[in-house]
């Protein structure tokens, strides 16, 4: 294939210096590579605002005016009329042009290439302009205004009503790319600036001629990325014709047919790259075949205290299907804290029990593998199946004694912390490994455990309680399956979340009182990010001795739990919390992680804005488990950044964990959503949103299994051009399977 790649700079009108702008505002130095980035916005031209209608503000806008007087200013300020005949336009610092269109008077106003702007205005007349519109002095006004005679600028076809893409979904119709050339058309798209193209002189309006020629250059070279029977499976439009309208839409649908084949493009190649990745795995490692539900999981199931949700049925059923299937499972649960996961992590190690093999469930902390060890032994009462558990301070004898239980099989599933992946612990036949509050373990960990069996793999399941978007998890964690479970059990009382600060503080220790004297217990909490920050433990040092103050002891106990303590100091306290001997548990996030207390009816969180949104989200978590009224209070300073501002408020309008994690990422985009530190996107998307085309990206993942059940390494004929666009360099995916 001869791709004959055109510099940008060898377009015309740009050059080097040009080129260099663009270069480092989108990292392209190809005319093809330039087709690759698309407006972000459209603008109707054929819609005209009224100037009553101008706002200041993000909008550009069209008017057409006539210009009623044009005023130039020097250094000194404004020039008399009398003088302009005659004037050097070198002197000229700035000109302003008024113009009216009968609803009312507006401003356009230029720094630069006044002599030409003014010899194109001050004759009078009507045009139509085009700019961001700014308030300024008590007027309206354009700054570079972009300037066409109205005859010119009336010319094209006839008047269309809507002008973004924003929203395009609708499926085109599959449309051969015929035309020649570029029709005119009364959309003009709007591309991402910065200051570095500003500064070379690439406006808006530049940057549509360069991107016309970008076209003109290398339209004809571009190769179709996708084979025929998927543009058709999934009425898709030619890459040709996408790139060309994409640039130049033709009509409003052929804009939508355009966006939605881009879009699609996009996040198709994402998912089939990760896809791949999950179907090269499984091929090669064959999963052990559990065929049974067996009679353990029958027994536990029939003697539940409740009824499972709906949620949880539908999970354990996606779970029993992949144990079954004879493919290594792994699999993402994400479930909002409450959600009731343990129990599915239960009912799933007893299907692996049932099969003839063990489970182990491990947890990020000791005092939660004890937690867990705890409910787990309740529900396996009834099922005569053994469980352990392991950690760090289990004692010697003990130890041996499971060592050799785990070898020989008699315990079937066992509960604990990293201890379980020493190299000393052997299973007979480990079938299912399950790990609690994944984003706690490291990789190589987690490697090791799934090197505990033998001959084949141990089916995975990683239960995380972080909510990430459903379209970000397909993402991220792109090679595993993701369940969700969606429903909390039923009883649950919303959590008041108020905001506090200062000088509310004697009121908020006044309601403290108030709750432990009607029986109830508060947790408070203090950031602690960096656990060897000295300020934090100054603060919380601090914070305790006040606390202590305002609940002396009799009649008030207080336990206190952070990071310096060690580890059997840390179970005392926590123990006398959660047996209700303290009414108050100071403490940094450790707690974090899922310790249940019901009756705690009050979570403070000292420095909110410290936290993350899902730090915040599982700490609230900790409260409203018992069936009383629960409130979290959120402390801030008084001064708060406006970022600040508006995550404590979306705290406090909503409880729901993927309503945080979505608003989240639209706030701040994906990239920097917690719990997702460890990877960026493995792709960088030009037009598609994983916020917003959540659907899209549903349906792209779809498509690509359907592809890959086919051929799962795209060696077929019909395939090769998938092969091929995986290649190329963008797709730097990163090897999610050797990580989860
Ligand atoms: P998670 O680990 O997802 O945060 P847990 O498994 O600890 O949640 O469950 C939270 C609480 O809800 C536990 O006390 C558990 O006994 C209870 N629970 C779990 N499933 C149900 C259900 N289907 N109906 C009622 N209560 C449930
Ligand atoms: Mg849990």
């Amino acid at each position: 294939m001869s791709l004959r790649e055109t510099e940008i700079q060898y377009l015309p009108g740009v050059g080097p210096k040009r080129a260099e702008a663009l270069k480092a505002e989108f990292g392209v130095s190809t005319a093809s590579g330039l087709l690759r980035i698309y407006p972000y916005r459209y603008m109707d031209r054929s819609r005209l605002t009224p100037i009553s209608d101008v706002r200041s503000g993000a909008a550009y806008v069209q008017v057409r005016a006539r210009v009623k007087a044009v005023w130039l200013y020097d250094a000194k300020g404004e020039i008399a009329p009398e003088r302009i005949a005659e004037l050097k336009f070198n002197t000229v610092k700035r000109m302003k042009a008024v113009v009216e269109d009968g609803s009312g008077e507006m401003d356009m106003t230029f720094f630069r290439g006044i002599k030409w702007t003014y010899e194109k205005l001050a004759g009078g007349g009507e045009f139509i302009f085009f700019g961001r519109p700014e308030e300024y002095a008590g007027r309206m006004s354009i700054v570079h205004p972009e300037i066409d005679k109205v005859e010119a600028a009336l010319s094209g076809p006839g008047a269309v009503t809507s002008g973004s893409n924003g929203t395009a979904t609708t499926t085109g119709q599959a449309v051969t790319s015929g035309a020649k050339g570029c029709p005119k058309t009364s959309f003009t798209g709007i591309y991402p600036s910065g200051e570095k193209l500003k500064n070379s002189g690439i406006t808006g309006k530049v940057m549509v001629k360069i991107m016309q020629s970008a076209l003109n250059a290398a339209l004809p070279y571009q190769q179709e990325t996708i084979p025929d029977y998927l543009l058709k499976r999934h009425r898709l439009v030619p890459l040709r014709y996408a790139l060309r309208n994409i640039h130049f839409p033709e009509s409003q649908e052929a804009l939508a047919s355009a966006t939605y084949r881009l879009k699609f493009e996009e996040l198709f190649f994402l998912q089939l790259s990760l896809l791949k990745q999950q179907y090269r795995r499984t091929r090669a490692d064959n999963g052990i075949k559990m065929p049974k539900v067996g009679e353990a999981f029958n027994k536990c199931y029939s003697s539940l205290p409740f009824p499972l949700t709906g949620a949880q049925k539908r999970v354990i059923t996606e779970i029993r299907n992949d144990m079954k299937s004879g493919h290594q499972m792994n699999r993402l649960l994400q479930g909002d804290v409450g959600s009731g996961k343990t129990m599915v992590a239960v009912l799933s190690a007893l299907i692996a029990v049932g099969n003839g093999c063990q489970a182990c469930i491990m947890a990020p902390t000791e005092v939660l593998a004890q937690q867990h060890f705890k409910n787990i032994s309740r529900y396996l009462a009834p099922t005569g199946v053994k469980a352990a558990l392991l950690t760090g301070s289990t004692r010697t004898a003990e130890r041996r004694e499971i060592h050799a239980g785990l070898e020989d099989g008699s315990i079937g599933i066992i509960v604990g912390t990293h201890a379980l992946i020493e190299d000393n612990v052997r299973f007979k036949r480990l079938g299912l490994a399950i790990v609690d509050e994944q984003h706690r373990f490291g990789v190589e960990q987690r490697a090791k455990l799934w090197r505990k069996n033998q001959d084949c793999p141990p089916h995975v399941l990683v239960m995380t309680a972080t909510p990430i978007p459903r379209t970000l998890a397909m993402t991220l964690y792109g090679d595993l399956e993701v369940s969700v479970i969606d429903e909390l059990p039923p009883g649950r009382k919303p959590v008041v979340t108020l905001h506090g600060t200062e000088a509310k503080r004697l009121g908020l220790y006044r309601f403290i009182k108030e709750e432990i004297a009607a029986g109830r217990q508060a947790f408070i909490v203090y950031p602690l990010i960096f656990e060897s920050e000295k300020m934090d433990y100054q603060n919380l040092e601090n914070g305790i001795e006040e606390i202590r103050r305002h609940f002396p002891f009799p009649p008030y106990k207080i336990a206190v739990v952070h990071g310096k303590l060690d580890n059997e100091e840390k179970n005392f306290n926590m123990e006398a919390f959660s047996s209700g001997r303290a009414n108050i548990l100071v403490a940094t996030s450790v707690i974090e992680v899922g310790v249940d207390v019901p009756n705690a009816s009050v979570m403070v969180i000292e420095s909110a804005e410290r936290f993350g949104l899902s730090q915040l989200h599982q700490l609230r978590g900790r409260v409203g488990r018992g069936s009383d009224k629960a409130w979290c209070v959120l402390m801030t300073s008084h001064k708060l950044s406006k970022e600040s501002k508006s995550r404590i408020e979306l705290m406090c309008r909503t409880e729901n964990g993927f309503e945080i994690a979505e608003e989240d990422m639209k706030m701040r985009g994906p990239g920097d959503l917690e719990g997702t530190q460890q990877s960026g996107l493995p792709i960088q998307l030009n037009i598609a949103s994983l916020a917003k085309d959540s659907l899209l990206l549903s349906q792209a993942r779809e498509a690509a299994r359907a592809v890959l059940e086919e051929d799962p390494t795209l060696s077929q004929p019909q395939n090769v051009l998938l092969s091929t666009e995986l290649r190329k360099d963008k797709y730097c995916i990163r090897d999610y399977s050797s990580i989860s």
